[in-house]
Formats: structure tokens, sequence, C-alpha cells
């Protein structure tokens, strides 16, 4: 039983962390609006070299931050020296004000016009206060406001943190970062996005935590829990190692704990995701869906302008194997120069190599403008059908595909009618790759976009996992790879169950491929077989997950008695 409170915002990232809290020190109290004593001309000096050094101070810290954190201090710098700011401070000035109070009101005022656009103008208004801050903390000759500096580690909570501040956070003390201002475009969420900090910006209530409490920061559902009991602590602790476990784990092909290989692909839906999954170490592409390119265009690409992305593609993944699919047109992705008449009940309706059979030319040219692609650059081009539930759509797909020179052709399986006969399905191709996610609507009847029926929407169904078994089988018999690209993959534990039913690649979205590459490096091949015999022995989706978790921490627990004992 629990009783400690939580509150909630929106989580940056995926992390978690647990720790005592401390508050960012008060702002500078409000400078007092009394005449000034040394006149304007010596007010507008001093006002003038307090954002000069201010504006270079910035700057310091940005070149010391370096990446976006150097972009978003360089766009302070130029705040304090905006020519329209610095005359709406002289006057004032001239006006009688000192030379803070002139600042905090020019400051203030510009930050009203840009809190009065709102959105992503908005979320910079806070930026403005802190360049404020620090110009009448310089003319005041007192410590600019900024983060503590204890020597235990802590959780930071502010009401927004200054740009300045996110930048030079001191990672090895701050554990994590709570604001209760600002959204998920403000400067903090961006930089501690890009820093890996743990965040929960926005979460109402942060003000009134104090610094004798201690609380666990999760990033992934954005809650905070507020005085934790033991066991809530002992939960995250786990977490968090396991976590760090995943981190340690240097990028390099995926691999059961036995050193069987199971490369980890990344799902892309354009050129530009390319460079930062090969960062994460995507062994390949899985899924490459060509659909995402043409979403908006109103008649079909031709060969040219399809072989130009397609060499792009290619060219960024020379030496590797890409996996593109051939437009998958259809329910929640139409392209109207492949879906043209209403239907009813699109989701089983003329889509995927339906859709692309009946306009036969469109086809034609996208395999063309692979074929062409393949030829002019390094990579290994693999290319498939879409939701193909035939033996003959199969049959008809590959032929025409090779004999448009395309070397490797298969087949997705996406429809439980494709995974029950994949045992003659496969001997028509070269390979098939599981879409988890229309398998699962499909054998579920739940429409993958319904919230009402999203229960359903579960890839640890024991029916869906029959069925990916016995695409397994299929290709082990007939030794043709069996891949997955569904979301399924990049669920970690339920990967590796996927690999104990013959999976033999995995493809996800490159954020998941850390945390696959480090369950899967937990466990042999054995294992997995094991885990997949037990999920497949549930009556559920919760009773599959639950037994194989259960097994899981069964084996972690005996690992670390063992190591304990040693
Ligand atoms: C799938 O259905 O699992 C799949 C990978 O294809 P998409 O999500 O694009 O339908
Ligand atoms: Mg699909």
């Amino acid at each position: 039983m629990s009783d400690s409170v939580s509150l909630s915002g929106v989580g940056i990232g995926r992390g978690l962390a647990l720790g005592p809290i401390l508050r960012m020190p008060d702002p500078l109290p409000e400078p007092a609006d009394v005449a000034s004593t040394v006149g304007a001309d010596a007010e507008k000096v001093r006002s003038a070299g307090a954002l000069a050094a201010t504006a270079a101070d910035i700057r310091l810290r940005g070149q010391r931050a370096g990446g976006a954190a150097k972009d978003v201090l360089d766009a302070q710098a130029f705040m304090a020296e905006d020519p329209t700011l610095k005359d709406d401070v002289d006057a004032r000035i001239t006006s009688g004000k000192t030379a803070e109070r002139a600042v905090y009101e020019a400051f203030a005022a510009f930050r009203d016009l840009l809190t009065s656009m709102g959105g992503y103008m908005g979320e910079r208004a806070t930026d403005l206060n802190d360049v404020s801050q620090r110009v009448v903390a310089h003319l005041q000759g007192v410590s600019a406001p900024g983060v503590p500096d204890p020597d235990y580690k802590f959780v930071l909570v502010a009401r927004d943190l200054a740009p300045a501040d996110t930048a030079l956070l001191d990672l090895d003390k701050v554990l994590a970062l709570i604001t209760s201002d600002g959204g998920p475009t403000s400067h903090t969420a961006i930089l501690a996005r890009e820093k890996s900090i743990v965040a929960v910006v926005g979460a109402t209530g942060a003000l009134e935590l104090t610094d004798d409490q201690t609380v666990i920061v999760d990033a992934t559902t954005g809650a905070v829990t507020v005085d934790p009991t033991d066991e809530q602590k002992a939960a995250a602790e786990a977490t968090i190692a396991s976590r760090a476990a995943a981190a340690d784990v240097p990028v390099g092909p995926g691999a059961l704990a036995d050193g069987t290989a199971v490369p980890l692909l990344a799902n892309l839906g354009s050129v530009d995701g390319a460079e930062p999954a090969i960062e994460k170490g995507a062994e390949g592409v899985g899924l490459f869906r060509t659909e995402f390119l043409f979403l908006d265009a109103d008649r079909a690409p031709t060969v040219a302008e399809q072989q130009e992305k397609y060499t792009q593609l290619l060219t960024a993944f020379a030496g590797k194997k890409v996996v593109v699919r051939a437009l998958d047109a259809g329910a929640d992705k139409p392209l109207s120069f492949l879906n043209d008449a209403p239907e009813e009940n699109p989701a089983l309706g003329l889509r995927g190599i339906r859709a692309l059979r009946a306009n036969e030319p469109i086809l034609r040219d996208q395999l063309t403008a692979l074929a062409n692609a393949d030829a002019a650059t390094d990579a290994d081009l693999w290319v498939m059908a879409p939701m193909v539930s035939t033996v003959e759509e199969s049959r008809y797909f590959t032929k025409l595909a090779k004999e448009l020179g395309i070397k490797t052709a298969g087949v997705m399986i996406e429809v439980p009618a494709a995974a029950l006969l994949a045992d003659r399905i496969l001997p028509e191709t070269d390979f098939a790759s599981i879409g988890t996610n229309d398998l699962t609507q499909y054998t579920l009847a739940a429409d993958r976009l319904l919230g009402s029926v999203a229960s359903f929407q579960d890839p640890w169904h024991p029916a869906v996992l029959r069925l990916v078994g016995e695409v397994g089988r299929a290709g082990a018999s007939l030794g043709k790879p069996v891949g997955i690209c569904g979301e399924a993959a990049a669920d970690p534990l339920l990967a590796v169950v996927l690999v104990g039913l013959g999976a033999t690649s995995l493809s996800m979205s490159p954020a998941a491929l850390a945390d696959v590459r480090a369950e899967l490096a937990r466990f042999s091949l054995d294992q997995a077989k094991e885990f997949a015999e037990l999920a497949l022995s549930a009556n559920s989706a919760v009773e599959a997950r639950v037994a194989v978790v259960n097994a899981a921490n069964a084996f972690t627990t005996s690992i670390s008695t063992i190591t304990e004992s040693e």
C-alpha cells in the first residue's frame, strides 16, 4: 500500500531518478522604483556596461557548454544586446528611473509581449526573465541566481530553469529536474532531452515541494512520487540499475548471451532518420515505409523522383541491409493515387499489395526505381510487399520484383491467413517480415486506431505469438529469414520472446535499440525459447507477460545470488 502523493507533468525522455529535493533559490527581488541619485547619464553608462558584460558572460557559458546549449545561450546573449531593448532602457532612465529599475521594466515589457504571442514565442519568455535577473545582479554587484551546488546528489526543483542554468547543470550531481512551468518545447525541455537529464516539466504543485523531501521522478510517465514508500524506492532503484546496465552495453551488433546474432535494424519513414539511426547502432533498415514519402502527393511519383530518394537512403546505409517496403496504401495511410474509391471498411479493403496490384504500373515504377538505386549504390537492398494474404500474392510479387531487377524480394506477414500458411508462402519468396501491429489488429479484430479497443491491441496475446511461431518455424525449416518490424520488437522482453519464436532479426524505432540490445544480451537462445513456451501457454496477453517477467526476474535473482556467493 502506498500513502505517498504524486504530481504529474510532462516527462522528457524515458529516465527514472530517486533523490532528495533541492529548490532553486528564489529570484532577486524586484528593484525598488526609486529616483536615481547619480543622474541619467551615469545610469545609462551603468546599464550599457551591465548589458554588455551579461551578454559576454552568457556567450562564454555557451562556448563552454557547446551543442544545442550554445545556440540557446547565443540567442540569450543577443537578447541582452538587442538595440530596441537598450533604447527602451535608456528611455526609462531618461524619465528618472535607476538602471536596475529601467532594465527590470524594459525586459518585463518585452517578456509580456512574447507571452501574449503564446506557443513557441511564449516559451521564450523565461529566457528573458533570466537575462533580466543576470543584468540586475550585475548592476547590484551580487551573484546571479543559479543552481545550488551542495556536496551531494539532488533533484533540482525550479519554477522554470533558465537555459544558462540547464546548459551548465553538473550532471554528476543533478539526478533530475522538476519544473512547475514550461512545456515540452521550452528550452529546459529541449536541453534536458539533449543532455539526457531525467526531467518532468510543467508539474503543477512542484513549488510546494520542500528541501527535506525525497522524490521519484519518472520521465516515462511524467509522474513525480513524493516521499515514496520503501517498496517504491526499492522498485525505483532496481529500474535505475537495470537502465544503467542497458546504457553500459556498448553500441554493437545485437546478440543473445550465447552469441546468437540477432541483427537490430531501424524502422524509418524518411531519409533524414538515417543518420540518427546509425548513431544508435542500427545495423541496417528493417522497414522503410515508402508511403510516408508520398502521403501528400496527388499523383504517383515518377521513377526519377523515387530513385533520388532511394539512392540517398541506400547511400546512407552503404554495406548494410536495407529492407524497403513497397507502397502500403490504405486505411490510416491512404494515397490518393492508389486508393480512389471510398470504402466502408478500409482496413479490410483494397489496400497494401491489393491496391498495388490494381495499379500495376505504379508498382512497376517503384520496383524499377528501387532496382536502379540499388545498381548505383552499395547497400544490400531487400524489397517486400505489404499486407500479403495469399500464397498467390507472394508468388506474384516475388516474380514481378525479380523481373524488374530486385535481387531479394519478400513479403510482410500481417494477416493471420498469411501467418497460418507461412510454410507455403515462404517457398515462393526470399524472406518474411512480420508486421505485428496489423497482425495483432487482425487477429484480435480490434482497430489499431480505436482507443476503446486499445486493450486488445497487445502483441503479447498468445494467439498473436502462436502465429509468429508458425512463421518462425516455417522460416527455420526452409532456411528463410524471418524479421519482425512491428512495435512488438521495441518491447525489450517481448523481443526476447520473438527470437525464441524464430525471429532472425528485429526492426524498431531507433530510440528503442539500446534497451532491446541490452535485454537480448541477458538471455541465451534456450532461455528465449523457454520464455516463448511460457507465453504461448498463457490464456491472455497479461498472463503471458507476467509469466515471462517472472521467469526473467527469477533468472536475474539467481544470477546475482551466484555472483554474490563467489
Ligand atoms: C505492422 O503492421 O506491424 C507494420 C510494421 O506496418 P505498419 O505499422 O506500417 O502498418
Ligand atoms: Mg502494417
